[in-house]
């Protein structure tokens, strides 16, 4: 009885339902900046990164935008290496992308740029190789992933016990031992990522990149994607990806399949 009370009385956490009509309506009166997270917003998330595949639907509305700039500038804005993402992701040109929480970043003409800072971290990453290389358990199932401007640590096949004392290790070596990178946490990984990176620069870079008059639109699912989501207060509709939890995004979807459902959507909106 308490049980069913407690469901009918408390409010889900975090935002609401993303409207139906909400996306469709705003691209029919103004050009939009279409911000897509990777993993967990237009894949599902894997057991392991390297198979997390675009859900069905997705490259085919991304050529569709590709072929609209004018109306919708669309780039992926992910933590994962721009190599990394190519691969999983063969976006068409005309969409752009930003990895490594927007250090690298690929323009719609297909430009690679690094921000300039990222020479002063040389030094710390080189640390954070050599503190993993000395202090993981051998055969607990960890994952390095090297991304050359930041490290990261999966640790979704390791036991719970021995994931908890290496994340928190880590960490305290991050914060304590470097001076230039901050430990961040996403889902089932750790990542030693220089101080300047973070996907609320990359908004920006790209927002200065399209012109003010492109409407923000950012979807995501992870803890990263919530700096973006805190400088959109102000305008753009920003959208958490994934279960009901406390988020600075102004509305959620369930899940990617949600995601491309709304984006085709917004592509038929413009072809009426
Ligand atoms: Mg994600």
């Amino acid at each position: 009885m308490a049980k069913v009370l407690r469901k009918l009385f408390r409010s889900e956490p975090g935002p609401p339902r993303l409207p139906e009509n909400l996306l469709p309506d705003l691209v029919r009166r103004s050009p939009i900046l279409l911000c897509l997270d990777y993993d967990g917003t237009i894949s599902e998330i894997a057991r392991e990164p390297r198979l997390a595949r675009p859900v069905e639907g997705v490259l085919e509305v991304l050529r569709f935008f590709a072929s609209h700039r004018d109306r919708v500038a669309t780039a992926i804005v992910s933590g994962r290496a721009l190599r990394d993402l190519r691969s999983m992701l063969p976006t068409p040109p005309g969409i752009a992308l930003a990895g490594v929480h927007g250090l690298q970043l690929l323009d719609a003409d297909g430009k690679i740029e690094v921000p300039p800072g990222i020479r002063d971290c040389r030094e710390d990453l080189e640390s954070v190789r050599a503190w993993l290389e000395h202090n993981l358990p051998a055969g607990a199932g960890f994952l390095i992933e090297n991304k050359g401007v930041a490290i990261a640590l999966h640790y979704r096949q390791v036991a719970p016990p021995i994931a908890g004392y290496v994340r928190e290790a880590f960490e305290k070596f991050i914060t304590d031992c470097t001076r230039s990178l901050q430990a961040r946490h996403g889902k089932m990984v750790i990542e030693a990522l220089p101080k300047i990176a973070s996907k609320a620069n990359a908004l920006q870079i790209l927002r200065e990149r399209v012109g003010d008059e492109f409407e923000p639109v950012y979807f995501g699912d992870d803890l990263t994607d919530e700096d973006a989501f805190t400088v959109m207060t102000s305008r753009g509709v920003s959208v958490l990806v994934g279960d009901p939890r406390p988020s600075a995004a102004r509305y959620r979807l369930a899940g990617p399949v949600e995601v491309v459902r709304t984006l085709r959507k917004v592509a038929a909106s413009l072809e009426s």
